[in-house]
């Protein structure tokens, strides 16, 4: 093993990113991967009862990802997207029965807002002032504890965005980390959320092409390698322990973990890590006929899934902060989803079709402000341990945006 050679544990967004930097930069990689494939929390499989390949969950990206279009762009993954040209978010309140379209201005001047058809129904421009409160609230504020909650503005935008960007409900969720995220998309103008979509599926989009970069740089990719422990040295990591032996972490070599939060914890317990996590569930409908356009989705309010996407053969939804959905009868559940569906999209199809329901019980850390405090830099107290994830201190959510952000900064730790 060259000198210099950096050992990435965990091929999820956060150790690929990582291992695909460190390998352009000239260094020696080798990642480690406990399951049978990479991709981690954000990847696509065969599923057996819908008969065709699904993602694991719904995941949006938009234009405006900085980390993510660069790392999309490193591995040459451009062309497996499909871009949208323009930022259109498209909502139905299903207990109102109402709809509208978000639609911000490209621009970095919120001219949208002076304009009633392009803003969140029922809300007025004042109402848009809650973002400077978020952005300034005490790193103690709930978003419920900050904006006013009897204002339209509330339920149909900052609710919905803090679950679905914060995967928290809003009297729960940071008011700092909402402001934050908003300032760094909305506060960017429309030409920073053009939503883009693979075209196949996560894994052909951001999972494959890294690999091969990385194997493109002389980098290896080793699965079923789950670590069990390391073995410390006074100020560095010596050893990794996989169970077969170790691997000894020679002078000048890196060890980079983009493992879990509670996995990271386990194998550095003095490590400071969130503790709460918050579920996700995505319901697959196999729809071979699917009438109008595909790559398309659907806010909704008041039903049981927040989103729908359209893809190809195949109708999703998210329900995020879903922990009261993880004990309802999957059928019960399939069917109530596939109705709101059906009363979104009125697609007629009584009876659910083929469907799978997937329940990811710790999709996220919960993004309270008491969570926040937890999460760790890229250093730790050992001077060749390196820390990756969603959940280490990006000033992002648990993202891919925040994944791929904490494996470049990790990176660029370990180059000095
Ligand atoms: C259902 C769902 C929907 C989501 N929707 C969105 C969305 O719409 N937009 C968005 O931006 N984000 C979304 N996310 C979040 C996003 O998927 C994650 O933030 C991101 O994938 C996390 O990447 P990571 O590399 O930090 O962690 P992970 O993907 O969890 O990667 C960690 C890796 O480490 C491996 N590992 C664990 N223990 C060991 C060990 N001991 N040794 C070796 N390897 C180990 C794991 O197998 C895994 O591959 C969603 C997540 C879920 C679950």
């Amino acid at each position: 093993m060259k000198s210099g050679t950096v050992h990435v544990i965990g091929a999820g967004l956060a150790g690929l990113a990582a291992a695909v930097r460190l390998g352009q930069a000239g260094r020696e990689v080798i990642v480690y991967e406990a399951a049978g494939q990479a991709g981690g929390r954000c990847r696509s499989y065969f599923d057996e009862t819908l008969g065709c390949r699904i993602d694991n969950g719904n995941h949006l990206l938009v234009s405006g990802n900085t980390a993510a279009m660069a790392y999309v762009a490193e591995i040459g993954a451009a062309a497996t997207f499909e871009a949208t040209d323009r930022a259109e978010y498209n909502f139905v309140d299903l207990e109102k029965d109402e709809r509208w379209s978000v639609r911000p201005t490209e621009g970095r001047v919120p001219w949208w807002l002076f304009l009633p058809h392009r803003r969140v129904a029922g809300t007025a421009f004042f109402d848009y002032f809650d973002a400077m409160r978020l952005m300034q609230a005490p790193a103690t504020a709930t978003i419920a504890q900050t904006v006013n909650t009897g204002r339209a503005i509330y339920r149909r935008l900052w609710a919905p965005l803090a679950v679905a960007a914060l995967n928290t409900d809003a009297d729960l969720a940071s008011a700092r980390l909402m402001g934050a995220l908003f300032a760094d998309t909305f506060g960017r103008g429309g030409a920073a959320l053009h939503p883009i979509f693979p075209k196949e599926g996560l894994s052909e989009s951001l999972v494959a092409p890294a690999i091969a970069a990385i194997h493109a740089k002389g980098g290896e990719v080793r699965f079923a390698q789950r670590l069990r422990g390391l073995r410390c040295d006074g100020d560095r990591v010596a050893a990794l322990d996989f169970g077969r032996g170790e691997v000894a972490v020679g002078e000048g070599e890196t060890v980079l973990l983009a493992v879990t939060a509670p996995v990271a914890q386990d194998l550095v317990p003095e490590l400071s890590a969130p503790n709460a996590f918050s579920a996700i569930v995505n319901a697959h409908f196999r729809v071979d006929d699917l009438p109008g356009p595909t790559y398309n989705f659907l806010g909704l309010i008041g039903g049981t899934a927040d989103w729908i996407f359209l893809k190809p053969g195949i109708i999703s939804t998210t329900t995020s902060a879903a922990d009261r959905l993880l004990d309802r009868d999957p059928e019960e559940l399939a069917t109530a989803i596939w109705r709101d569906v059906n009363r979104a999209y009125g697609f007629g199809h009584p009876p659910p079709p083929a469907w799978r329901i997937v329940r990811e019980k710790r999709a996220t850390f919960a993004a309270t402000p008491d969570q926040l405090r937890r999460r760790p830099g890229p250093r730790t107290r050992w001077r060749n341990l390196m820390l990756a994830g969603d959940w280490t201190d990006t000033g992002w959510p648990a993202t891919i945006e925040g994944a791929i952000r904490s494996g470049f900064v990790a990176a660029g730790a370990a180059l000095k």
